[in-house]
């Protein structure tokens, strides 16, 4: 059989699944290291468990905001912190804001915790020693 002299391009139902598992391989890898650097929830300083305990990935700078860029610009030990269930949905939901000290080290660094209403700085509890 003679090769086609203009072969069909991958279609893009293709391309994008495979951009997906990029995407995953990428968020899964970031997840794992990240979960070895971060033994403690990042905002409260206590370590994890179940249920509400339970570690979950956070981005500094969120994925929405960074939508369209590459995997490893939004999933990288920078930008992702582990946080406990009940401390992401503090973050996710404002009560609690979370900022590097440092933003060039980002997330590598220590982190700001800021509760929304008293503004008072609760970030000693939440530093890691490196
Ligand atoms: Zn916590």
């Amino acid at each position: 059989m003679t090769p086609l002299a203009f072969p069909k391009p991958p279609s893009r139902k293709s391309e994008k699944r495979a951009a997906r598992q990029v995407r995953r391989t990428q968020i899964a890898l970031i997840r794992r290291k990240v979960g070895q650097r971060d033994r403690r929830c990042r905002v409260c300083g206590e370590g994890f468990g179940y249920g509400e305990l339970t570690p979950e990935m956070h981005e500094l700078t969120s994925r929405a905001r960074l939508r369209g860029r590459p995997p490893e610009e939004i999933f990288n030990m920078t930008n992702c912190v582990m946080l406990h269930r009940r401390c992401h949905r503090e973050v996710t939901e404002r009560r609690v804001s979370l900022a590097p000290v440092d933003p060039a080290q980002g997330a590598n660094g220590s982190l700001e915790v800021l509760r929304a209403r008293a503004q008072q700085s609760i970030g000693k509890m939440a530093q890691v020693k490196f």
